[in-house]
């Protein structure tokens, strides 16, 4: 019997999905960073990566960042960086993205002190409202950049898609570009990146409608779940199974649908309602909502509906399976974005690379 709760990563999808996905951009001059935070960082995934065609890892953690020291590729760090660890960050990332000119003023001596460079792209906020600078301060964040002795300003990027929901398109990517071009017109420097963004950017190549002078994209979702994230769609000649969690059964009983006795709070201090279907046959398996949010998973089993889940057990109803289960045995969930970073952080889930 093998472990259980467990996640199987089917790294052979990993390299089709990262292949299908380095060459799409490839052709349109895009260079692809492999984004690793929702694997933690897994060196063994990050190398199927950098081996099919990722120009750079890339990673929202210095903790993830360190473990994939040993693979011969550029390092970005996507999160801002902490001022408290401007070390840590040159030292483990060769490019971070910045928005803060306090921020990249302690990055430069923390370089000096390494006696390096540490390279930046600055993030410009195109209206999702998460990070970047506002268009205003552009021209004068860039000023300030170009005084440091220690830093490289490798390029600019923008983020969608994350925070307020913006979707990407031709004009919002188009407004990048050309904020580019005039930071190289007045400061008299050229831009080695214009970074368009992550997953939700892709179907815009598709479309055949992303600006010429975007050459950089940050992709994550898209190459572990094959899945553009504009529109949620599946993209073609990928997989979207590559992981799969697997869950045991603990208990298996025929049971009344509503609960008996007087309904208080659920453990997460919610009231339940319940709808009367009489006699159903239920299992308990044996993952919860410490391991994962279970809205985000999806029982491989059409038959299979997910009842609720408390910290440490999750409740399926099988009485319409045609599959006969027994107590020990195994059932298996497709996963989301949400409940793979949430899988893949949980100490209780072992992962299992094959
Ligand atoms: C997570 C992240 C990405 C990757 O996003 P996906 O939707 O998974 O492709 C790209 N850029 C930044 C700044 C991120 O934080």
């Amino acid at each position: 019997m093998q472990i259980c709760p467990r996640l199987e990563i089917d790294v052979n999808k990993i390299k089709h999905n990262t292949l299908t996905l380095t060459k799409l951009c490839k052709e349109k001059g895009i260079d692809t960073a492999g984004v690793t935070k929702v694997f933690c960082g897994i060196p063994e995934i990050a190398q199927v990566l950098v081996d099919n065609g990722v120009t750079m890892l890339a990673d929202s953690r210095i903790e993830n960042l360190v473990k994939l020291q040993g693979i011969n590729a550029q390092k970005l760090l996507l999160r801002l960086p902490m001022i408290s660890q401007a070390k840590e960050t040159v030292r483990y990332a060769d490019i971070s993205l910045n928005s803060e000119i306090k921020t990249i003023a302690a990055l430069d001596a923390a370089a000096k002190e390494l006696e390096r460079m540490h390279n930046i792209i600055l993030m410009i906020d195109l209206g999702d409202l998460r990070e970047g600078v506002w268009q205003d301060h552009i021209e004068h964040t860039i000023g300030e950049i170009l005084k440091f002795e220690n830093i490289n300003l490798l390029g600019i990027g923008t983020n969608l898609t994350c925070y307020g929901g913006v979707i990407p398109n031709k004009t919002n990517l188009s407004r990048l570009v050309e904020f580019g071009e005039i930071i190289e017109a007045k400061f008299d420097i050229s831009l080695t990146i214009i970074s368009g963004g992550n997953s939700s950017s892709l179907y815009l190549l598709e479309k055949g409608e992303m600006p010429d002078r975007i050459n950089h994209l940050r992709l994550g979702e898209s190459i572990v779940l094959g899945r553009e994230t504009a529109y949620g769609d599946p993209i073609q000649d990928t997989y979207q199974d590559a992981f799969t969690l697997v869950t045991e059964i603990v208990e298996l009983k025929e049971k009344p649908s509503v609960p008996i006795g007087e309904i208080g709070m659920d453990a997460f201090g919610n009231k339940p309602v319940f709808e009367d279907k009489g006699l159903r046959k239920r299992a308990i398996l044996a993952v919860g909502r410490q391991d994962m949010s279970v809205q985000n998973i999806i029982p491989l089993d059409p038959n299979m509906t997910i009842l609720g889940a408390s910290s440490d057990h999750l409740i399926v109803d099988v009485t319409d399976c045609t599959e006969n289960y027994a107590v020990g045995d195994e059932v298996r969930f497709n996963i989301e974005y949400g409940a793979l970073l949430q899988l893949m952080t949980s100490e209780y889930i072992y992962k299992h690379v094959k």
